[in-house]
């Protein structure tokens, strides 16, 4: 009786993980009744779908009623049709496949990137604001220099814009060592500056939950990238981790090359010019030259994969 009991459990979590997967490579389905007409109540015109095309009113808009109430305030968010929540599901969920989507042109099933970062911001200032957060970022930030200590300043009273300024640097980086990926090969800088977009609300995220919780919470972030690149680029499992660890290591030196070089001219540094000079050359062969390593190997393996 109990291994009956099991095996269907069994079966019934494969099922539902299938469906899962289903639902991962296509959230949405656009097929709709052809030959089922509505009537658009603002223009008086007979049309097939879902908007009207002349007015473009909803099909099946009636009288204003209490739902017309919630939905005309939450527009003030810009929270109608695309609902803000229903972005984030997927950004948990199936986010390589949701940022790919959205990258090639199915831009309906997202909320408008940009605007849900800023949104987040705003509700991360608000956690950080009820929480009384106190960072151990903080601690490392006061032993560095005032520059750096203005940056983090910035950052705190604008995550939003804070964090997409940070996950830029992965911005070359992926756009290098992803270029000849299985999916979403050779994308555009456009293309990366929307995954970076994507990312960073990630990134929010996992930023209030290490406010609610422990700043441990900061270690998802690289695995937030293994797990979103993983189902963006398509490579395997080490193929995608080793490209995601060298991606990370790069884009943390070109943050240090920036500090660096903007230490030496803004003349904040008490280094001579001649080891400033050094520093800067050490981390621009660290940040650069992992890339083109990394780069001739997908090159390579790319060229196997073709003719294999
Ligand atoms: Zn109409």
């Amino acid at each position: 009786m109990v291994a009956i009991v099991c095996t269907l459990m069994a079966i019934n979590f494969r099922q539902r993980y299938k469906h899962f997967k289903a639902w991962q490579l296509r959230a949405f389905d656009w097929s709709f009744d052809k030959n089922e007409h509505h009537w658009c109540v603002n223009c008086e015109n007979d049309f097939v779908g879902n908007h009207c095309p002349y007015c473009s009113q909803k099909a099946g808009m009636g009288k204003v009623s209490w739902a017309s109430v919630v939905q005309s305030t939450a527009e003030v968010w810009g929270m109608h049709n695309r609902s803000l929540l229903y972005s984030l599901w997927q950004l948990m969920f199936r986010p390589g496949y949701f940022i790919s989507d959205y990258i090639n042109g199915k831009r309906q099933v997202s909320f408008p990137p940009v605007k849900m970062l800023l949104i987040m911001g705003v509700i991360s200032l608000i956690v950080d604001h009820l929480l009384v957060v106190t960072d151990v970022t903080k601690e490392v930030v006061k032993s560095s220099s005032p520059l750096v200590q203005q940056f983090f300043a910035w950052l705190e009273e604008n995550p939003g814009w804070g964090w997409l300024t940070c996950v830029c640097f992965f911005l070359i980086p992926t756009w290098y060592l992803f270029r000849y990926a299985p999916r979403n090969a050779k994308h555009s800088l456009p293309q990366g500056f929307f995954i970076q977009v994507f990312m960073s609300v990630q990134v929010l995220i996992v930023d209030d939950l290490a406010d609610f919780f422990t700043d441990y919470f900061y270690l998802l972030i690289p695995l937030c990238y293994f797990y979103t690149y993983r189902q963006l680029f398509a490579y395997g499992f080490w193929g995608n981790f080793w490209r995601v660890f060298l991606m990370l290591v790069t884009g943390f030196m070109s943050v240090m090359l920036a500090v660096s070089i903007t230490e030496l001219i803004v003349g904040e540094t008490e280094k001579t010019l001649v080891s400033s000079i050094e520093t800067i050359g050490g981390l621009l062969a660290l940040s650069v030259g992992p890339l083109v390593v990394g780069m001739i190997i997908s090159k390579v393996t790319a060229g196997h994969r073709k003719h294999g």
